[in-house]
């Protein structure tokens, strides 16, 4: 069954043919390491994640990439502003490596708590500067760049389809020409190379063939992206805020470098969504997700609510409906925890499952497939099945909740048994309510008796 995915470069879905029969190279736009990724950002990374695990259900061989910034990323996005890891340093009196550390190790910690798994490079802007500075250099040698005050700028009007992926407004863009924004000859020319303001000030800064000073932010992902995929490979990722500036920026970068087509596929995940705006750190009215462990949500209940929407529809978030995802989470994993294995696979329902998948990655109709195979009173294979399905979901179905049975606990239940023994059922119903109290709940099924957490 062919895979399809929608393509931002052509707003169309597309059927997916890899370069290399058989692997996928992909890149995904990563995080910036100046503070906690707060749960819109993992939305996205979430997205990203069942990409890679549809990629790889479809037997592709995937080499996933991934990069880290931190440095160059300025407070706005256009090229002004304090470096974002700068500021954070100063604020937090601490070096700005050991901040980057410290937020990517959380970040990582995140990744594992919603079953994302890792990519298989990950890669820091500050450890290929030489990289970046070598781009730049490709760059200015075929007459792209220019210099001002500030640093050294890629002129975008030298670069016949800079509107490509956002579909800017050609028209605006020529208009964008004659507005001098600072001393940048076109409005959307952004930096290559910064300069130090005062050499020495700053934490990080590095020497180049233009002076002290530091990468833009989108250089990064022209320079790691080609050194761990090549010139020209299939998949990029990203949110939707990538469409107007960085992407194109990366597009034009890395194009007019080569020579060659860059990206095959541009896949962009849409954004979460806060009280109707996009839930960002600048606005205000973030969550992170150990704040979402401390109201006792499991992070599994946080991704099966991203699997409930379309990764290109945005996803108004509010603690009712990550509740409602809590109920039917926990309700799925108790009626699969009740179901026998019969050995076999349950080719229907597993067909219409790859169809939802392969169709652009629809996983909130690949949900309701699931949940109507486990309603399915004669289907048969459900375990095998849901097994092969959970390779995609990521959402731990089958796995059993360890819980902890403290003494107080363990008596009651041992009591209990006694009691039902004994054919003494006003007795057991009564200890049943002190462990209900105890914040358990007791299951009497044919393989015996189990105890959930309420
Ligand atoms: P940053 O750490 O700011 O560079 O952002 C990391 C990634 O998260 C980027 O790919 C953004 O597009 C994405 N992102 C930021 N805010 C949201 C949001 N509210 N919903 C979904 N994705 C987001
Ligand atoms: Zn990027």
């Amino acid at each position: 069954m062919s895979l399809k995915l929608y393509n931002t470069l052509s707003r169309k879905k597309e059927s997916f043919k890899p370069i290399k029969k058989g692997v996928v190279g992909i890149y995904g736009c990563g995080p910036t390491v100046y503070s906690h990724q707060h749960i819109g950002n993992l939305f996205r990374y979430v997205f990203e994640d069942y990409l890679i695990r549809i990629l790889k259900y479809n037997n592709y061989k995937v080499k996933h990439v991934m990069n880290v910034t931190d440095v160059g990323h300025l407070t706005s996005d256009a090229d002004v502003g304090e470096d974002k890891m700068e500021k954070a340093a100063r604020k937090e009196g601490k070096k700005a490596k050991e901040i980057a550390d410290y937020y990517l190790k959380l970040f990582r910690d995140d990744l594992k708590k919603l079953n994302i798994q890792e990519p298989n490079i990950w890669c820091k802007a500050t450890e290929h500067i030489k990289e970046q500075i070598e781009l730049i250099k490709r760059l200015e040698k075929k007459g792209y760049t220019y210099k001002t005050s500030d640093g050294i700028y890629f002129d975008t009007s030298k670069f016949k389809d800079y509107e490509k992926l956002a579909k800017l407004n050609i028209k605006g863009l020529q208009a964008g020409k004659r507005v001098k924004v600072k001393e940048k000859k076109n409005k959307t020319d952004f930096a290559l190379w910064k300069f130090s303001e005062k050499p020495g000030v700053r934490q990080q800064e590095w020497n180049s063939p233009w002076g002290i000073g530091f990468p833009g932010w989108h250089i990064e992902c022209s320079a790691m992206s080609m050194k761990y995929l090549g010139e020209t490979f299939d998949i990029h990722t990203g949110g939707e805020d990538h469409i107007s500036v960085h992407h194109p920026n990366e597009i034009a970068q890395s194009e007019a470098a080569t020579g060659k087509k860059f990206v095959n596929y541009w896949l962009h995940s849409r954004w979460l969504l806060f009280k109707g705006e996009k839930m960002s750190k600048s606005r205000g009215g973030i969550y992170i997700l150990s704040e979402l462990e401390k109201k006792e949500f499991n992070p599994l209940e946080y991704r099966y609510l991203c699997l409930t929407t379309h990764y290109r529809k945005q996803l108004n978030f509010s603690l009712d409906t990550l509740k409602k995802a809590q109920i039917a989470y926990k309700r799925l994993k108790n009626i699969i925890s009740e179901i026998s294995n019969d050995k076999k696979i349950n080719e229907k329902y597993l067909k219409a499952f790859d169809s939802a998948i392969n169709d652009d990655l629809n996983m909130p109709v690949a949900l309701q497939i699931l949940w109507k195979l486990v309603r399915d009173e004669k289907a048969k294979g459900k375990i095998n099945t849901i097994k092969k399905m959970d390779e995609v979901f990521g959402l731990d179905l089958l796995k059993k909740e360890k819980i902890e049975i403290s003494k107080e606990l363990g008596k009651l239940i041992r009591e209990r048994e006694t009691a039902r023994k004994n054919k003494d059922w006003d007795e057991a119903d009564k200890i049943r309510e002190k462990i209900n109290k105890l914040g358990y709940s007791l299951k009497d099924t044919k393989a015996g008796t189990r105890v959930e957490k309420l």
